[in-house]
């Protein structure tokens, strides 16, 4: 097909050419004063986007890689954490919890809202023993396109007085949406380098505190490659215990040059126009957000239910054949009842209106009856009154 593909799944997001020309060079010595220059860099470079000052660790891995190194690293064998259902990836992280052998008290969810905080408060005043030594939240469900108010989840166990320790994956807003690994509290953040990021899947990185690293001191989970210790001190001097990926950070040293020359605060902006506009989309094809609380839209994603008598992998397939444009599926429960649009990363404000035309002219080619969600959408990206981020439902 001629013309370029249209990638707005949620994540691996499209790769800018800036990153790709970075990450364009011959292999160096990764135990070479070049290469050292070069990590301490990124390593110093990286804490800017988490905002911390506590050491960031970097692993060659998926984003799942370091869901484990967070877990094998501050908690041991048999210990209670605290989760809840937001969707498929909370789901993936219990699971991996319970083959690690954590005890998980997983509080049932309907894959349509985010971590109620006066549940998280409920539960942990109840633990008068403090046997919870986690409560693990995902930020950004890439299922559901749901964001938990972790500032308000932070306050909740402070309110309970509980030293249990707070790890946020951060994979599908980081570098998309506010967030703040020091100010907000976070003992672990989880995060990749496929989405706000703007590079290819391949880094996953934890975010640790100084609460985190004393926990890590007494952790019993047998752990060789996803030892922070060993990791941290290489890093000092700019190195690794093993090979780094060594092209991934050039790569990751020009999108955070990226993201600090748009600014933090106008890349999260640019994401709430967009969340915002491709909800009102929604709204004007008459179709249903996965998402049922205003507080807790995403702006990187939106999952989309189609009605009862359509399926959104056949809607996904026909966009796909008729206008080469990838859309996410529907995971766990809502395969076939939901498709994704991703909207992070490098996208700007045709992309998105591309975007949105090709869902309306797939709407359309498959005959599900819908409004014009494209009109909707572009009265509110070219509307320039300072109100146009009020929430969709008092607007
Ligand atoms: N957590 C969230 C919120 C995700 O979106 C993903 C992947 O999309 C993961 C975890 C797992 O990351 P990976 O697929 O890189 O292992």
């Amino acid at each position: 097909m001629s013309g370029r593909h249209f990638l707005q799944i949620p994540g691996p997001t499209n790769v800018p050419d800036r990153v790709l020309r970075a990450m364009d060079m011959p292999t160096i010595d990764h135990r070479g004063p070049e290469f050292a220059a070069l990590a301490l860099d990124v390593l110093s470079g990286i804490k800017t986007i988490f905002r911390t000052e506590s050491p960031v660790v970097i692993y060659a891995s998926s984003g799942t890689g370091a869901w484990e190194a967070a877990l094998v690293n501050t908690l041991s064998p048999r210990d209670h954490v605290l989760m809840f259902e937001t969707g498929q990836f909370a789901s993936l992280w219990r699971t991996m919890a319970e083959r690690l052998g954590l005890n998980v008290e997983f509080v049932p969810g309907d894959w349509r809202h985010g971590v109620d905080p006066d549940e998280v408060e409920r539960r942990l005043a109840r633990d008068s023993k403090h046997e919870f030594k986690a409560v693990m939240v995902v930020h950004t469900e890439t299922s559901t396109g749901i964001t938990s108010r972790v500032r308000d989840v932070r306050a909740a166990i402070d309110r309970a007085g509980h030293p249990a320790l707070l790890m946020v994956d951060a994979i599908s807003s980081l570098g998309s949406i506010d967030y703040r690994h020091d100010e907000w509290g976070i003992d672990v953040t989880v995060g990749g380098s496929q989405k706000g990021l703007m590079l290819p899947p391949g880094l996953g990185f934890n975010a640790t505190s100084k609460k985190a690293l004393e926990a890590s001191q007494r952790s019993r989970f047998t752990k060789s490659y996803w030892n922070w210790h060993e990791i941290i001190s290489a890093n000092k001097s700019g190195f690794w215990p093993y090979t780094p990926s060594t092209n991934m950070l050039y790569g990751l040293r020009e999108s955070i040059a990226m993201l600090h020359e748009e600014g933090l605060p106008a890349v999260f902006e640019r994401h709430a126009r967009h969340g915002e506009a491709t909800r009102r989309a929604v709204h004007g094809w008459n179709l249903e957000l996965q998402a049922a609380d205003p507080r807790e839209y995403s702006n990187s994603v939106t999952a989309i239910v189609v009605p009862d008598n359509a399926n959104a992998d056949d809607l996904r397939a026909a966009i796909l054949e008729r206008y080469d444009m990838s859309l996410g599926t529907g995971l766990g429960r809502l395969a076939g009842r939901a498709f994704r649009i991703g909207h992070l990363g490098n996208f700007n404000d045709l992309m998105l209106a591309g975007t949105l035309c090709g869902v309306q002219m797939g709407l359309d080619i498959m005959r599900i009856p819908h409004g014009d969600g494209v009109s909707a959408a572009l009265t509110f990206l070219t509307d320039p009154t300072p109100a146009r981020l009020a929430p969709m439902a008092t607007a």
